[in-house]
């Protein structure tokens, strides 16, 4: 397939190889000055659209996306794909798909899951929103990028479900490391905390998969310094699109909001940025109450 691959990140660069390790033609373009093994890269996003069969798009937010979008789509061919990866507010995504449905494209929004380690071994989870024909134009490509891929509905239904898994993990995280150091207050041995709850009712990935606590669990970027991993600000921006599509679809997220406020403190008056989002355990280890 002929592909054009716009925003060559930390996640979409090698998304964009993966695709070309495949066999696929790619040609990709970012702003800023990048190469990528075997993708030839263009002078604009325009021209790395046009005459593709399908187009990708991996940026920063909602008002990048939508942005490119009013440049590439009328560079691109009714019955082209446009599937865009990144993680944006739900408006945004649904604004983009009807403006490219409008030009006779076949969007899809396909954020994903699985990090800069998933972008690089190609074991994504995508969720995606989008008509049965744009989906299935797109799963292919699905397939060479990641593990799997959930059709989740119509236009910005990727979206939707990728800022209500966010928000459960912000959420479970925080309460997580608010009970180990609990925990450490009343004497509870970490090693004894974790074998119980990882197999009781308080279970969850934040605790069995991606335990907080040092030398604790599985392998996680507690044994790391808290390098990340999943930046604490990238917790924070799922964390208020989350907040955002609350407010417009009039939904009641009290503990969405309250995680929302506790990583936006981390990140903005607490040094928390730059560190690994299970870096809020360190953090309540040395609060008191009140
Ligand atoms: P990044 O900042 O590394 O990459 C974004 C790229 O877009 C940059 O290279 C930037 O130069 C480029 N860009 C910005 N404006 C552009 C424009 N107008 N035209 C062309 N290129 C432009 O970010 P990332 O970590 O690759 O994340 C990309 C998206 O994936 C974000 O929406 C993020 O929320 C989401 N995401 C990231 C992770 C992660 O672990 N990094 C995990 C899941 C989802």
């Amino acid at each position: 397939m002929k592909i054009g691959f716009i925003g060559l990140g930390n996640m979409g660069a090698p998304m964009a190889a993966n695709l070309a390790k495949a066999g696929h033609t790619v040609t990709g373009f970012d702003m800023a000055d990048v190469t990528v093994e075997g993708v030839t890269m263009a002078a604009s996003g325009a021209d790395a659209a046009k005459g593709q069969e399908v187009v990708i798009t991996m940026l920063p937010n909602g008002k990048i996306l939508r942005a490119v979008a009013d440049e590439i789509i009328p560079a691109m061919a009714p019955g082209t794909g446009f599937i865009d990866c990144s993680t944006v507010d739900v408006d945004s995504a649904r604004a983009v798909a009807d403006q490219a449905a409008a030009a006779g494209l076949l969007p899809v929004d396909a954020p994903v899951s699985g990090g800069v380690g998933g972008a690089a071994g190609g074991t994504l989870t995508f969720m995606a929103g989008g008509s049965a024909e744009a989906f299935a134009k797109a799963e292919p490509l699905f397939d060479i990028m990641g593990q799997k891929a959930v059709h989740c509905g119509d236009a910005g239904a990727g979206q939707a479900a990728k800022i209500c898994n966010n928000m459960i993990l912000g959420a479970t995280m925080i309460v997580t490391c608010e009970a180990f150091a609990l925990a450490d207050k009343l004497g509870l041995d970490r090693q004894k905390m974790f074998d119980v709850v990882s197999t009781s009712s308080g279970y969850s990935w934040s605790m069995n998969a991606y335990c907080p606590a040092p030398g604790v669990g599985p392998q996680s970027p507690a044994d790391n310094d808290y390098q990340p991993g999943f930046a604490a600000e990238l917790m924070l921006k799922d964390l208020r699109l989350s907040q955002q599509a609350a407010e417009s679809a009039d939904a009641d997220t009290p503990l969405g909001q309250a995680a929302m406020q506790l990583y936006a403190q981390f990140v903005e008056n607490e040094n928390g940025l730059g560190r690994d989002f299970s870096a809020m355990l360190p953090r309540f280890e040395k609060r008191h109450r009140g």
